[in-house]
């Protein structure tokens, strides 16, 4: 299946922006939401693939994973979001 072939691959492959776009085009069809692993893994930006590295930096801040694509600039950010509790002074 599809999830196979793109685990058999490494993501510098050129045919791996083709399966991420199938991957997020049969997604939308079913309407059901990208794997996780492998929405780390494409840029919602320009639905490229993110390197770390090559077209992605990946800083992690307050427990959160932020990862900026180089390509088009686009930032994502995973993990807790700071909840707006009550302020203590
Ligand atoms: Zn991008």
């Amino acid at each position: 299946m599809l999830v196979q072939r793109l685990e058999a691959r490494t993501l510098g492959d050129p045919l791996t922006p083709v399966l991420l776009d199938h991957l997020r085009r049969v997604c939308r069809r079913q309407r059901m939401p990208v794997p996780l692993p492998w929405r780390h893994l494409m840029c919602r930006g320009c639905h490229g693939a993110l390197r770390p590295g090559y077209e992605a930096r990946i800083r992690i801040r307050q427990r959160q994973r932020i990862t900026t694509c180089l390509s088009c600039g686009r930032v994502h950010r995973f993990g807790p979001w700071s909840k707006p509790g009550p302020q203590e002074d």
